[in-house]
């Protein structure tokens, strides 16, 4: 526990996943850690993202986010175990069998080679569904959609419920928080952080975790290193839907649908380039529910419960960034979750927590630097 508000080990910036993770880890290995959030806990990406976990892995092996996939997932299966116990909060965590379907005779291809490819490298329930096989598993599915594949390799959570709970148990490991906005930091002599600055205020710090999702551009101006992260909107229906619930969940084209413990059908989404702006739109919904109703039909008239925007944290080559700022010493990043942020949180905050104290990350994350950005153009 800090014993000087003033100070601490290691100040997080940002109440979302990734830094409620990171502080979850930090505070686990006893040292003093302060979540800084300007709104509340989980209140925007984290908050209101699907929940869906479904690890990275195909074709493109050699991409660098398969290992954290991994890891983070296997975080996931112990955190199901460790968060209700430390905080009470049932964060819905379970297997999902999920359908990838073609909606259209194009689209077979490129599942049918995911599907040969998750046969021979993963040891799962994996099966090829053809058009009447998929309408057994799920009779209300439209008839007009060729072909999908069947897994059993994903999992779901509610994510707010997680994204607090990680919160309150790094609260319980002795983190504490402040519901303040960052404005910058403060460098030594030698370019290290020495403090983090909140507007009049300021705490001492050796590290500081720069978890700010889509916000994270700012630390450009802190820093004067620039950190190409910015926001990548999508929206999320919650519909009151006829009938049973759905036993599978649905992915077709960038698409979902799956029912939730709450009893809601939860459909998304959009990918829009609106800058900060989090509000849902009519144009969202009608988006949205077109493309639900050409997959299942019966939703036409399913009634709206909720409809909710949120922004996605995004790095122009889409892969996340975690390490040291550049000639920064004790300014870590972690952030680019893009659409994959419920899932990787935990590999995210593990990771960044390793590197604070020292020690080498149980996944390799080198390729996933800031540095690459440089390098790139050097
Ligand atoms: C519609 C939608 C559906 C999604 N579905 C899934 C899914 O099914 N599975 C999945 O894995 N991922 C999903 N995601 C992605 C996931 O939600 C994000 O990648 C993840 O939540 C990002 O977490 P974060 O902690 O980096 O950012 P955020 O949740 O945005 O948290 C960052 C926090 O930092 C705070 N902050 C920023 N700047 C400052 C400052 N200067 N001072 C103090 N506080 C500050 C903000 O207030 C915010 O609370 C989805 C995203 C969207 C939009």
């Amino acid at each position: 526990m800090p014993g000087n508000p003033g100070s601490t080990d290691v100040v997080v910036v940002g109440g979302g996943v990734v830094g409620c993770a990171a502080a979850y880890y930090l505070a686990g290995e006893g040292l003093s850690v302060t979540i800084v959030e300007r709104d509340s806990v989980a209140s925007h990406a984290s908050g209101f993202a699907y929940g869906g976990l479904t690890p990275v892995m195909g074709i493109y092996i050699d991409d660098p986010l398969v290992a954290l996939s991994a890891y983070a997932d296997e975080l996931h299966a112990e955190l199901a175990e460790s968060l209700p116990e430390l905080t009470g909060v049932d964060t819905e965590y379970r297997a999902k069998p999920s359908l990838m379907l073609a909606t259209r005779a194009d689209e077979v291809p490129a599942i049918r080679e995911l599907y040969e490819w998750l046969t021979e490298h993963h040891g799962g329930n994996i099966g090829w569904l053809e058009q009447r096989e998929l309408r057994e598993t799920e009779a209300r599915l439209s008839p007009d959609i060729p072909a999908g594949m069947f897994t059993d390799i994903s999992h779901e959570v509610e994510p707010y419920k997680f994204t607090l709970a990680l919160a309150q148990a790094a609260e319980s490991r002795g983190a504490e928080f402040r519901n303040a906005q960052v404005t910058g930091l403060k460098l030594n002599g030698g370019g290290g952080v020495e403090k983090v600055v909140l507007g009049d205020d300021e705490i001492a710090a050796h590290d500081v975790v720069l978890a700010m999702g889509p916000w994270s551009g700012e630390v450009g101006a802190w820093t004067g290193i620039d950190v190409p992260i910015g926001p990548l909107k999508g929206q999320l229906l919650r519909l009151a839907a006829p009938g049973d619930p759905l036993a599978i969940s649905l992915s077709w084209s960038g698409n979902y649908a799956t029912t939730k413990p709450d009893g809601l059908l939860w459909a998304g989404t959009t990918e829009e380039e609106a800058g900060f702006d989090e509000n849902p739109s009519a144009e969202g919904r009608d988006q949205i529910m077109a493309s639900l109703v050409k997959v299942l039909p019966y939703l036409a008239d399913a009634r709206l419960a909720q409809h909710t925007a949120c922004l996605r944290p995004v790095a122009p080559d889409g892969l996340p960034i975690i390490g040291q700022v550049p000639n920064v010493p004790g300014a870590w990043l972690a952030s680019g979750t893009g659409r994959k942020g419920i899932l990787l949180g935990p590999g995210m905050g593990r990771v960044v927590a390793d590197m604070i104290i020292g020690k080498t990350p149980e996944v390799d994350v080198s390729r996933l630097g800031l540095e690459r950005f440089s390098e790139a153009t050097d």
